[in-house]
């Protein structure tokens, strides 16, 4: 069962072929890596994934709470639909707490209306309840409970990510987007954030695209890898298939050995 299926979607910026023409289903309850040198098109993938922009030509459809067809999905929507994301550079509020960060996520999901918030309803009260008890045992789950009250300035840059993380959980996703959730991270809190993946998956029967540059990362966690490079797919297969893909060890891994 896919869970999204894109179909010849293409996204030009003027004169640049930003994405094209790629066609793939992935697969539901899996994890998915997508590699690539930049300037690639990955990041503009998942802008198209999460509607900040709407595809040249082509489509995406979703097959998550209910079957979603889309050539322009609008982003406020998108948590709607079941798809949450973090991105490259950290969007925390910066100056709430770890705790108020986790509510913001909760809030984007929550039933009771604009009236019933203002009117200070039961029902708001309610909601409001079981909210602050769920963000608590999110924050539990991801060793951040005792950080509730800090400031997401003051974390340490790893566990932001997990903040980060967390408060796109809040929205109750189906399908997760991590844009280089390892970017900046030592190699102790790139294995801790390799445990967090793997668990968030299963707990919340989750399916998780990331883009990531960090090969160890993409090789031990991916059950499949897709290669962008100028907008093309190049590659689609399992990390060992990649690993020893001749065009893209050309065009990507063997760079990347040679950097080390
Ligand atoms: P990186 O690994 O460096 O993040 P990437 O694979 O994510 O790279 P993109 O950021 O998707 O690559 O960029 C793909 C191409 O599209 C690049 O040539 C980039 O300059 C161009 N591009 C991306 N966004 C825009 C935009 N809003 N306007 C114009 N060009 C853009």
């Amino acid at each position: 069962m896919w869970a999204l299926s894109v179909n010849n979607l293409t996204k030009n910026f003027g004169g640049i072929k930003a994405i094209r023409d790629i066609n793939v289903n992935i697969e539901k309850g899996k994890i998915i890596g997508i590699i690539g040198p930049n300037g690639a098109g990955k990041t503009t993938f998942f802008n198209l994934l999460t509607g900040i922009y709407s595809p040249t030509t082509g489509e995406i459809v979703y097959n998550l709470d209910s079957q979603v067809r889309t050539k322009d999905l609008k982003p406020h929507k998108i948590v709607h639909y079941g798809i949450a994301r973090t991105f490259q550079n950290i969007r925390l509020f910066k100056e709430m707490t770890v705790l108020d960060n986790i509510l913001i996520g909760f809030h984007n999901r929550l039933k009771y209306g604009v009236g019933s918030t203002l009117l200070r309803l039961p029902s708001y009260y309610k909601a409001e309840k079981s909210t602050h008890e769920e963000a608590l045992e999110l924050l539990d789950k991801f060793d951040l409970l005792n950080k509730k009250d800090e400031l997401a300035k003051n974390l340490p840059y790893g566990d932001q990510r997990k903040l980060e993380i967390a408060r796109a959980l809040a929205a109750k996703p189906k399908l997760l987007l991590l844009d280089e959730p390892a970017a900046g991270m030592n190699p102790i809190e790139t294995k801790e954030l390799r445990d967090l993946i793997n668990w968030i998956r299963e707990a919340f029967e989750l399916t998780i695209i990331l883009i990531e540059h960090d090969m160890s990362l993409v090789m031990n966690i991916c059950e499949e890898i897709l290669v962008f490079d100028y907008g093309n797919l190049v590659a689609q297969g399992s990390p060992e298939e990649i690993q020893n893909n001749e065009r893209v060890i050309k065009a990507y891994l063997g760079e990347e050995v040679e950097e080390c």
